[in-house]
């Protein structure tokens, strides 16, 4: 895919091969300091070096989306490590929140989101957001190692990102690299297909303080293959809890 130049983004190439969805290994950088984003398989210390030296900066910061092998390959990160002693590593799963580095007085976000794997983490960047493997506009994944709950938390806590840091984001990029939308509307993004139950006042949400509007996710199949049982067929929007439609269902 030709993807357009995002300011301050070096793309050092698509890993393992440079085949179609192969992951993008980048470098953020901003008056001489940079973050490496992604580690997968292939990405050499050479190179590395090669491209800090082509930007002209120095590594700061080193991190992954997640840490699923084709994206965080421990050998590389192990060999990186040795290489740039002075570089802070990152690791996504000792990320929370939304974190917030500074890369040569540019501010740039870690916000954790669990939703594809346990230690999801989009990266924000001068406007430009890379989400990792996380899907947009579902809550449906390729697996099912999030549960349901915190899969709805973590759109939620994305969409909510603009508001909370008072930064927008107007482009997005895929780790796999075949996906990018420019000129998007963020909340938009994270917004699940989902249609209401009809039930009218007592549709909502049970939790204690929460009373989150009661939805049923359009995405067939998606409560079963979470291993909710027989009788749930709605969920908060607010905090994912399940609930059934039918009290005689359950
Ligand atoms: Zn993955
Ligand atoms: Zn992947
Ligand atoms: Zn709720």
């Amino acid at each position: 895919m030709d993807l357009p130049h995002f300011d301050g983004w070096h793309l050092l190439g698509a890993f393992p091969d440079g085949a179609p969805d192969d992951i993008g290994s980048w470098l953020l950088a901003h008056d001489g300091e940079a973050l490496l984003l992604e580690v997968p398989p292939g990405l050499t210390v050479r190179g590395v070096r090669a491209a800090l030296k082509r930007v002209g900066t120095k590594l700061r910061f080193v991190t992954a989306s997640h840490s699923h092998e084709d994206h965080l390959d421990p050998e590389v990160w192990a060999a990186l490590g040795k290489a740039f002693p002075k570089a802070e590593f990152l690791h996504p799963a000792s990320v929370s929140g939304d974190r917030r580095l500074t890369i040569g007085g540019e501010p740039l976000w870690l916000v954790k989101a669990p939703k594809h794997s346990a230690d999801d983490v989009v990266t924000v960047f001068r406007g430009v957001a890379m989400t990792g493997d996380i899907e947009l506009g579902m809550l449906g994944s390729v697996n099912d190692e999030v549960p349901l709950p915190i899969r709805v938390q973590s759109l939620n806590r994305l969409a909510g990102f603009p508001d909370r840091s008072g930064y927008r984001v107007h482009t997005v990029v895929s780790a796999h690299l075949n996906d990018c939308r420019v000129s998007i509307r963020w909340s938009e993004l994270f917004r699940f297909p989902r249609s209401d139950p009809g039930m009218g006042r007592r549709g909502q949400c049970r939790s204690y303080g929460c009373w989150g509007p009661l939805v049923v996710p359009d995405e067939p199949g998606l409560m079963a293959a979470a291993g909710f049982g027989t009788g749930f067929d709605v969920l908060c929007e607010n905090c994912g809890s399940p609930d059934w439609s039918n009290p005689r269902a359950k």
